[in-house]
């Protein structure tokens, strides 16, 4: 389904749909469905499909970059919607982060959530922080490696403007969703095993269109859905 199909009944089957998925695999896995929360991932997505789901009673978005997400967040101020930041957050774009985005997931470096804390504005609540987790040990991706996840986390919680709440990952494609399990189980057990003081570590951000059942049995609190809720994105 591309975009020029995508109406407005579409979109409220897919959001039925996904809901089903979501309160299926809750179920399945012994956890209240209200544990999961879902962020529509809506990056090349337009603005009238985001009112559109909006409208569904969806309230969290995420956007990947942060040129094509500012004039959303600005059109849509009115809705009060929770916008995320999830793709990396470059050294030049921290301030339109921290004052524009309630959530940033991709969170690798200090120097970066450093930035982030000093430019989150005054009157604004703490930034809600993911710290991304290189979980398959990939070259080519982002994200912090296991062993350094403790100190990073100490780190980044001692920052003032920053509410680190826990982490995500983005693990190595696999054909099979089942394949996934074994990342999403790592990435929940890193979480376990992470003693921030004064932290509550709230969050495990992980599983997307095709893997949201195994994340949600592995104990996702927060999952990414964009094909699922919105149809293919266009290629670029
Ligand atoms: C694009 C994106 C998603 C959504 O992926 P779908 O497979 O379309 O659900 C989730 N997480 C991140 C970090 C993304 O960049």
């Amino acid at each position: 389904m591309t975009n020029m199909l995508m109406d407005p009944q579409n979109l409220a089957a897919n959001v039925r749909s996904v809901r089903e998925r979501i309160r299926l695999a809750s179920q399945r896995s012994g956890r209240s469905v209200d544990c999961v929360t879902l962020l529509a991932v809506s990056k090349t997505h337009p603005i009238d499909l985001i009112r559109a789901a909006a409208q569904e009673g969806i309230e969290h978005f995420g956007e990947s970059y942060v040129q094509e997400a500012l004039p959303k967040i600005e059109t849509l101020r009115g809705l009060e919607l929770t916008w995320h930041f999830i793709g990396q957050v470059q050294g030049n774009k921290t301030r339109v982060v921290a004052e524009n985005f309630h959530w940033v997931h991709g969170v690798d470096r200090l120097r970066i959530a450093q930035r982030l804390s000093d430019q989150r504005p005054f009157h604004a609540a703490p930034l809600n922080v993911c710290l991304q987790v290189n979980v398959g040990g990939e070259a080519t991706k982002g994200g912090v490696e296991p062993q350094d996840l403790p100190d990073l986390a100490r780190a980044i919680a001692a920052l003032p403007r920053l509410a680190l709440r826990g982490l995500m990952c983005i693990p190595p494609p696999e054909d099979d969703a089942e394949r996934q399990r074994h990342w999403f189980r790592e990435t929940a057990r890193l979480l376990n095993g992470l003693h921030v003081p004064g932290t509550t570590l709230d969050t495990l951000s992980m599983g997307m269109s095709d893997d949201l059942e195994v994340a949600i049995e592995e104990g996702s609190t927060m999952v990414r859905i964009g094909t699922a809720l919105f149809g293919e994105r266009p290629r670029g």
